[in-house]
């Protein structure tokens, strides 16, 4: 199996809390105005890379608190990123997803999409709807724009609503100072 891949970042302190191996997938229906990688737009574009060389990068990753799946849209390929969730879990590191598509629009999908589902489920937060230009800021942590939530999967897959990330991580102090 093979993922559509944009680009990769070993150790980014943008893509969620703590140090995190950050991938970046490739191919995109939303195309937001202003969006800032409209070269991930191109589901053809990027590199098709093997899941089993990703799976080895995850593993082989030292000195980082998660991964995160961003784009480009992840969900677009759910499949192998799943698979790639797990492999991340499987060595205790959590897994933050970003999404054009609100936590509403994921959650109808995962009624009849398993692989959609089992992303959400191996996810620990969201980072959920499309980037807009009229409420675009500079002040949020790892967002865009104010529409987008940061959302705690867990719970709101329990309560089938959105339930905003209240912080208690322990590298606070350090994306506390980008925010
Ligand atoms: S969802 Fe993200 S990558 Fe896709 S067009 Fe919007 S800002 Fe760009």
């Amino acid at each position: 199996m093979k993922l559509q891949v944009a680009g990769i970042v070993r150790e980014s302190i943008v893509d969620g809390p703590g140090i995190r191996l950050a991938l970046y997938v490739q191919g995109c229906p939303h195309r937001c105005p202003g969006c800032h990688n409209p070269q991930t737009w191109d589901p053809a574009g990027g590199t098709a890379m093997a899941l089993s060389d990703l799976q080895k990068l995850i593993l082989g990753a030292n000195g980082i608190d998660g991964v995160t799946f961003s784009g480009g849209e992840p969900f677009a390929q759910p499949g192998p990123l799943l698979s790639l969730a797990l492999t991340a879990r499987s060595r205790g590191l959590n897994v933050v997803l970003y999404s054009g598509y609100t936590f509403e629009e994921l959650w109808e999908k995962s009624r009849c999409d398993s692989a959609v589902l089992g992303l959400l489920q191996a996810g620990w937060l969201l980072v959920d709807g499309p980037y807009l230009q009229s409420r675009r800021s500079l002040s949020l942590p790892f967002r865009g724009s104010a529409n987008q939530r940061l959302i705690d999967l867990a719970p709101s897959l329990q309560a089938g609503r959105a339930v905003l990330w209240e912080s208690d991580f322990p590298s606070r102090d350090c994306w506390s100072k980008i925010e």
